[in-house]
Parts: structure tokens; C-alpha cells; sequence
């Protein structure tokens, strides 16, 4: 059965890097149209409802910017 997912994204730690953009085998994530105030423009969970919880944006990131929580279906 496909899991269900939620993150969190930590916008003001969050460099623009974009690997997790790459990561996400559903597309969850993009960039966000404001910048944070670094200046960066960070990413967002534009397709939260796609989550699948595997886990990939917040293995990917350098910074630990995301958490990846299961949620119950
Ligand atoms: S991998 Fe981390 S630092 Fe890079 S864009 Fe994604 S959240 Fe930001
Ligand atoms: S946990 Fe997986 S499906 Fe969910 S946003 Fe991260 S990479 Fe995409």
C-alpha cells in the first residue's frame, strides 16, 4: 500500500540548492516565489497531498531543512 506523507520545510535554513526538487519521484516540491531572508528562494510543498513519505528530500538535503512525517491512512 503507498504511504501517505507530510513535510516541513525550514524555509529560513533552506540555501536553494534544489537537489530535494530532483529527489521527489512525485513532484511535491518547487520554488518558491518569495525569497526567505537570505535572499534564497527556498522550496515549497506546492503538491503536499502527492506525499508519499519515502523520504528522498530529506535524505538528499545538506542543510535538514525538511522532515518527513508518515501520516496514518
Ligand atoms: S535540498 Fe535542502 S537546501 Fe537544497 S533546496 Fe532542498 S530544502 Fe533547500
Ligand atoms: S518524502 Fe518523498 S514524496 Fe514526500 S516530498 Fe519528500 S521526496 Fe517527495
Amino acid at each position: 500500500m503507498v504511504k501517505k506523507g507530510k513535510i516541513e520545510i525550514d524555509r529560513e535554513l533552506c540555501k536553494g540548492c534544489y537537489l530535494c526538487i530532483r529527489a521527489c519521484p512525485v513532484k511535491v516540491l518547487s520554488k518558491e516565489d518569495a525569497a526567505n531572508s537570505a535572499g534564497t528562494y527556498p522550496v515549497i510543498a506546492s503538491n503536499m497531498e502527492k506525499c508519499i513519505a519515502c523520504g528522498n528530500c530529506y535524505a538528499v538535503c545538506p542543510d535538514v531543512c525538511i522532515a518527513v512525517y508518515e501520516e496514518a491512512v
